[in-house]
């Protein structure tokens, strides 16, 4: 058993923040992560990070943009926390040395981005996520934070109403061992594993969230994904909205640049929901190339200035699909990118359960409401992940540690005993590739009754065949047949979450876009989704959205 005041649960940007920040506070803080934190996904974050920086911008302007990009479904407090505080954590990364581009007198560059009317999305090339979770990450090492490397928690315990501890898989040796702590902050990342086509890496499945949710957390607003606009056919790898921050035209197999028609005003730089609606408006009426992508047209800025602002498009366009950017069109497709519900949290990061904190991408303060907008996640991870690394420490100090899960190490320990053993007919690998098309077919980005009532009474039959799954592989040591067995009960969970909430939800909000119900619907729905677990069910209920100075209007760019 291990023992620390502060668990950190994923070590990406969010967990990173959150965990320098509790170690200031004086905290014995450890990291237990899935991944080597210099391969969690926010290395993969490319075009930017966003704050009223430049010369003429405000945060309220930030604020402005980010709530409409909501849909007016963000809690507008928490934007405010945000946009206020997003100037001082650029300069404070750029203090600690991450290698933002700038000009030659030194200026920091910036760029715009979708449904941003200012540029303020700064970015080292389009490798800002690396270069930020470096800098993050270097800032551990310095001071010497504890980390348990590819750990993966498997549950989170809660005795008498409050955190006492978790429970993580060793995987190089699968040894299952306790942590106690007196808090913990999740921060486990994306969970798009759920969808066919995913710009989130295989990894990406959403086990904190579908902890924190067994362990008695809300979860938020879970039925409101982003389907990014522009990731490339086939692989489904992102080409970054900063290709379009950059100049970068979308057209049709007619050569038609068709996104005047959907948004006059900002074109191929409106909100990814319209882009991504728009491509599938244009696919669906027959104006795509076979398999429905379209173009995204670079070649007016050059190849030298591709290499120079977009180093990742191109050899990403180069190597996966064999075109030359400075000379052809990319081929893009719509595909699943960002969850913007997740762990419901208050503004420090606390959840339902005392002593189980969130922030990042798993968590929902309530930003991004229905929609996200580029270069607000990674500045979302830094901020609250830093005040749920403050609060967490300040619960821990204040708390006495509760004693351990022996009973849930031993029921654990037996839930991975049968996963090694099982011999069931179901095949992992097959069940996930299923429920990937069925939320892919059913839960995309439009949506109607009948389809979402398919995908639900599908996602249910199939959590009724897990436990006829088979791993297919005893060992111990490195089994990551075992972890994706894990893994895909999470997916189930989530997606279930996913799909019942997106068919409660009669109206279209921002990535929420029923045929069936077309416009938004504020006298009934301008209001949170919660999802609860009740053991043998998942409960909805409903809360408010927090308003403070923006009042909803119609969503027009
Ligand atoms: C391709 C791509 C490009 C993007 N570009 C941008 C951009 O330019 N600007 C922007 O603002 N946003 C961008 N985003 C979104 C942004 O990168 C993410 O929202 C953000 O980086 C997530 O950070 P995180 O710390 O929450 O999660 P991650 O960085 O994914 O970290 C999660 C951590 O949790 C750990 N973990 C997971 N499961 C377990 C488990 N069971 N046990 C223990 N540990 C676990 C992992 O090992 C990892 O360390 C992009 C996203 C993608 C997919």
């Amino acid at each position: 058993m291990k023992r620390h005041d502060v668990l950190i649960l994923g070590g990406g940007l969010a967990g990173a923040s959150a965990a320098r920040v509790a170690h200031q506070a004086g905290a014995d803080v450890a990291i237990v992560s899935k991944l080597s934190p210099l391969r969690s996904h926010t290395v993969a974050a490319a075009g930017g990070i966003n704050a009223a920086l430049a010369a003429g911008d405000t945060w309220e302007g930030h604020a402005f943009d980010t709530i409409k990009g909501s849909d007016f479904l963000a809690d507008q407090d928490s934007v405010e926390i945000l946009c206020r505080e997003a100037p001082n954590l650029i300069v404070e990364m750029d203090h600690l040395g991450t290698p933002f581009s700038r000009d030659e007198s030194g200026t920091l560059f910036n760029r715009p981005f979708g449904g941003m009317r200012q540029a303020r999305a700064f970015f080292a090339g389009d490798r800002t996520g690396l270069a930020l979770m470096q800098t993050a990450w270097e800032q551990l090492v310095k001071a010497g934070v504890t980390l348990y490397e590819e750990w993966a928690a498997t549950s989170l315990i809660v005795e008498n109403g409050r955190f006492s501890g978790l429970i993580a898989y060793r995987i190089a040796d699968g040894t299952l061992e306790e942590f106690q702590g007196k808090a913990v902050v999740v921060c486990t990342g994306p969970g798009g594993q759920m969808y066919l086509k995913s710009t989130n890496a295989v990894t990406c499945t959403g086990d904190g969230t579908a902890l924190a949710f067994r362990a008695g957390c809300a979860l938020k607003d879970m039925e409101f994904v982003q389907f990014h606009p522009t990731s490339l056919h086939g692989p489904n790898i992102l080409i970054t909205e900063a290709a379009r921050g950059e100049g970068g035209i979308l057209k049709n197999a007619k050569g038609e640049r068709f996104m005047e028609k959907y948004s006059p005003k900002m074109v191929d730089l409106a909100p990814r929901d319209i882009v991504s609606r728009s491509i599938q408006t244009e696919a669906n009426e027959g104006r795509a190339f076979p398999g429905g992508y379209v173009h995204l047209d670079l070649t007016h800025l050059g190849a030298a200035r591709i290499k120079e602002r977009l180093p990742e498009v191109y050899q990403f366009s180069t190597e996966f699909a064999g075109v030359d950017p400075g000379k052809e069109p990319i081929p893009i497709e719509p595909a699943q990118h960002y969850i913007m519900g997740g762990i419901a949290t208050n503004n420090a990061g606390a959840t339902n359960v005392p002593g189980i904190f969130a922030a990042g991408e798993c968590a929902c303060v309530s930003l991004h409401g229905a929609n996200r907008l580029g270069g607000n996640a990674l500045l979302e991870c830094i901020a609250f992940g830093k005040h749920a690394g403050a609060a967490a420490a300040a619960f821990a100090k204040k708390t006495a540690q509760i004693a351990g899960g022996e009973q849930i190490l031993q029921q654990e320990d037996r839930r991975v005993d049968w996963l090694l053993k099982t011999e069931g007919g179901e095949r992992v690998e097959a069940l996930r590739l299923e429920l990937k098309q069925v939320m892919w077919d059913n839960v995309g980005v439009f949506r109607n009754e009948q389809d979402m009532a398919a995908a639900l009474a599908a996602v249910r039959a199939l959590r009724k065949r897990y436990p006829s799954i088979r791993v297919g592989a005893p060992g111990k040591q490195f089994n990551y047949a075992l972890i994706e067995a894990m893994e895909l009960r999470n997916l189930l969970d989530l997606s279930e979450v996913i799909v019942m909430g997106a068919l409660a939800r009669r109206e279209s909000r921002g990535a929420h876009s029923r045929t069936d119900f077309p416009s938004r619907d504020d006298p009934n729905w301008l209001k949170h989704t919660l999802a609860w677990w009740r053991g043998d069910r998942i409960e909805l209920t409903y809360e408010p959205v927090r308003i403070t100075q923006w009042q909803p209007q119609e969503r027009t760019y």
